[in-house]
């Protein structure tokens, strides 16, 4: 669709202005220039010298002594008033087209009418809704209230099961045509945000005018930026009430800048506070240690409990200098980082690490060759291994359960006659690959990795969410892991 056309009275308070005159090939600033810089606003007009507000749009009802919004021009010439009169009904039309556009859309929007039985519940019109007195006694639109009452309510009714699964394909046809076009990606139905969108327009009815560009560019993001104000605000006060968290964290951008980020965490929710670009060498002790400090004082240091950082020998020397300054905040290490560390010291320990390097070395050269890498997705219908990322040890824990639960498949790829005749399997590498693969000590020892990292990456999943803090059920789960790993340990001793 063409989103191109905004009108352009909207379009001359958009762009980037940087002197007097715009970039603009509007035939109004012939007539006029900017009276402040970076002030789209506020024209002069170069023939009478007057000030306007409104912008080159009202410039031209001057030039073209238009009544009723601005004073005429007393020195525009009759070619002067002729090119602004041209000018404003060109735009006029536009406009016009672009609202039949819109109509003709929403004409052609065809959802399968109710039967009679079903009117009284949701009047089903295909004409827009005309506003009248009666309406503002009507209830406001608000979709988190009625969501869930309004869905009951189709169904208490006795709807006609056919009919709704009908209207609902329909409508889906339209969304989804709008999701492929987009490149919306798909979570995005899972949005909050969009289910109350959705049911917004429903209690709206037919005939919704969305917003225009510059409306969510201008006016509209505004009035997110107080709503998201108001929010913090309700945070601030529950940080006072019961306390919170200062958490922070730095890495990497693509572009190799380094950033450090700082938010706010209590009952209420999570608030970005700062972040700030600085090279890497700069994360020292004091530097973290200055940062987080000043955050503390904008805060208010009486309501802070602790400061949650990665385990980062930085960061534990900036903890340190917290602790002789503010002795009452704690420094509590990341969870999952800490829980990341644990899994990567067990996986050091010289009976793991042969496991984790065979498997390692079994990926690497299946995906290092066209050959083998088809070969494999022959054999294990298409389905890959998992392959591990470049930190998280989590995901050598994957790789290493994904080779697993393809074993018998892996096992077949090197028995077939196309591992034989392909020319990887005369070499070193392949012959050592191959002495992996039928290797019965290596599948027992990659399956008994396997049992014991499994309860600590249960724990690991638990801490990463962000649904819920882990402070609370950390301390148990660990335990529980402990006592199953050495449940699994023991089995192990017995055979
Ligand atoms: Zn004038």
């Amino acid at each position: 669709m063409d989103n191109s056309s905004t009108p352009a009275s909207n379009s001359e308070a958009v762009g980037s202005v940087t002197s007097l005159k715009r970039k603009s090939d509007d035939v109004g600033w012939e007539f006029c220039e900017l009276a402040v810089t970076n002030d789209p606003d506020k024209v002069k007009c170069k023939l009478c010298n007057r000030v306007i507000s409104g912008g080159v749009h009202r410039l031209k009802q001057h030039i073209a002594h238009i009544k009723g919004n601005v004073a005429s021009c007393q020195k525009a010439t009759p070619i002067d008033k002729a090119k602004c009169m041209q000018a404003l009904l060109h735009q006029k039309k536009k406009k016009e087209e672009k609202r039949e556009k819109l109509q003709e859309l929403q004409e052609r929007v065809n959802i399968s009418e109710k039967n009679s039985n079903e009117v009284e519940i949701l009047e089903s019109c295909t004409t827009p809704y005309s506003l009248g007195p009666m309406d503002s006694f009507a209830r406001p639109i608000s979709p988190a209230d009625s969501l869930v009452e309004s869905r009951k309510k189709l169904r208490q009714q006795n709807i006609n099961d056919v009919l709704f699964k009908k209207r609902t394909s329909e409508v889906h046809a339209y969304l989804a045509r709008w999701v492929y076009e987009s490149a919306i990606p798909f979570n995005d139905v899972n949005n909050d945000a969009f289910q109350q969108l959705l049911e917004a327009v429903g209690q709206f009815g037919p005939g919704y005018i969305p917003p225009t560009q510059y409306q969510l560019r201008e006016p509209l993001l505004k009035q997110a930026v107080e709503t998201t104000k108001e929010t913090v605000k309700k945070q601030e006060e529950e940080w006072k009430k019961s306390g919170c968290s200062i958490m922070t964290d730095a890495w990497s951008d693509r572009k190799r800048r380094s950033i450090m980020n700082l938010c706010v965490n209590c009952k209420l929710g999570t608030t970005f506070l700062s972040s700030i670009e600085s090279s890497a060498d700069a994360h020292t002790g004091k530097y973290i240690f200055d940062y987080v400090d000043k955050w503390i004082e904008e805060v208010g240091s009486k309501n802070i409990i602790q400061v949650v950082t990665d385990n980062a020998s930085n960061n534990m020397a900036a903890a340190k200098l917290l602790n002789e300054k503010r002795p009452y905040i704690f420094w509590t290490s990341c969870a999952t980082h800490t829980l990341n560390l644990i899994l990567e010291g067990i996986g050091k320990m010289p009976k793991f690490k042969f496991v984790i390097d065979k498997s390692k070395e079994l990926t690497i050269f299946i995906y290092a060759h066209h050959k083998t890498l088809s070969l494999m997705r022959k054999f294990t219908k298409k389905r890959d291994i998992v392959r591990p990322g470049i930190t998280r040890f989590a995901s050598s824990f994957l790789t290493m359960q994904s080779l697993l639960e393809k074993q018998e498949n892996l096992k077949y790829m090197f028995l077939s006659k196309e591992w034989l005749e392909c020319k990887w399997s005369s070499t070193a590498k392949g012959t050592k690959i191959y002495s992996t693969i039928v290797s019965q000590t290596y599948w027992q020892a990659l399956s008994m990795c396997v049992e014991i990292f499994k309860p600590l990456v249960k724990v690991l999943r638990l801490v990463d969410g962000d649904w819920r803090p882990s402070m609370g059920f950390v301390y148990g789960e660990l335990k529980d892991a402990k006592k199953e790993i050495i449940r699994i340990c023991k089995g192990a001793a017995d055979i």
